[in-house]
C-alpha cells in the first residue's frame, strides 16, 4: 500500500490517495476540492481509481467528487447512515459557504459499521463513529486509520454543526481508544499522529478510555 496525500480547498482538507502498488489501482478518499490537482497527482503516481471513499459528508471533503467521478469514472462509496446528511446542501454546510447549485450524488455503494469495503487488493474495515456527523465513519486498511473528522491529532471533530452530537463522540472515542493494536491516524485535518500517541495524549480519547 502506497499513500500520497494532498491538502485541497479553503480549510485545508487531507485528500488520500491509497495505491495498490502491485495492482496499479486505487482509491481516492475524500476529495474535499481541487479536482485538477487530485486528478494530477492520481496520475502522476501512475494508479487507476477504482473506488472514491467518503469519511463523512460535509462540503469540505466532497466538492471534487462529482468531477472525479466523471472523469475517472470509478464508484463511490459512502457511509449509508451519512447518505441523507451528505445529499443535504443546508446540513452539509454547502449553502452556508456560497457553494452554488447542489448536484445531489448517488454512490454505488452504502457501508456500514462493520462493513470491509474492498478496492482492487484493498480492504477497508469500516468504524460507525458518530459524533462530529451522523454518519461520520473511520476507514481502517492494513495498520491505517483514516479518521475523518471525528479524530484529530491532539483533538477531535467539532460537534456544534447540525448533526453534531457530544455524546455520540464520546462513544466514539471510547470506541477507537479501544480498538486493539496501534494504527497510524491520518485525520481529515491537520497532521499525522498514531492511535498509541492519541491514547496517551489526546485529552478526548484519553478520558473516553476511562468514562
Ligand atoms: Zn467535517
Amino acid at each position: 500500500m502506497d499513500i500520497k496525500y494532498l491538502r485541497v480547498g479553503q480549510i485545508g482538507t487531507n485528500c488520500y490517495i491509497v495505491c495498490d502498488k502491485a495492482g496499479g489501482k486505487c482509491a481516492v478518499i475524500d476529495p474535499g476540492a481541487d479536482a485538477q490537482r487530485i486528478i494530477a497527482a492520481v496520475e502522476e503516481n501512475g494508479c487507476v481509481p477504482q473506488m472514491i471513499l467518503l469519511t463523512h459528508g460535509h462540503y469540505d471533503h466532497i466538492g471534487a467528487v462529482h468531477e472525479l467521478l466523471a472523469h475517472f469514472h470509478c464508484k463511490l462509496a459512502v457511509p449509508k447512515m451519512e447518505l441523507d446528511f451528505l445529499n443535504n446542501p443546508h446540513r452539509n454546510l454547502q449553502s452556508s459557504v456560497g457553494g452554488g447549485n447542489f448536484e445531489p450524488f448517488r454512490p454505488d455503494i452504502l457501508f456500514e459499521d462493520g462493513d470491509t469495503v474492498e478496492v482492487a487488493g484493498l480492504k477497508f474495515h469500516v468504524l460507525h463513529t458518530p459524533g462530529h456527523t451522523p454518519g461520520s465513519c473511520c476507514l481502517l486498511c492494513e495498520d491505517v486509520m483514516f479518521s475523518g473528522d471525528t479524530l484529530f491529532a491532539g483533538s477531535a471533530g467539532r460537534t456544534d454543526f447540525p448533526g453534531g452530537d457530544p455524546a455520540a463522540m464520546r462513544v466514539s472515542m471510547k470506541k477507537l481508544a479501544a480498538l486493539s493494536g496501534n494504527f497510524q491516524v491520518l485525520p481529515g485535518h491537520g497532521g499525522f499522529s498514531t492511535l498509541d500517541e492519541e491514547r496517551a495524549n489526546n485529552p478526548f480519547l484519553a478520558g473516553a478510555a476511562d468514562a
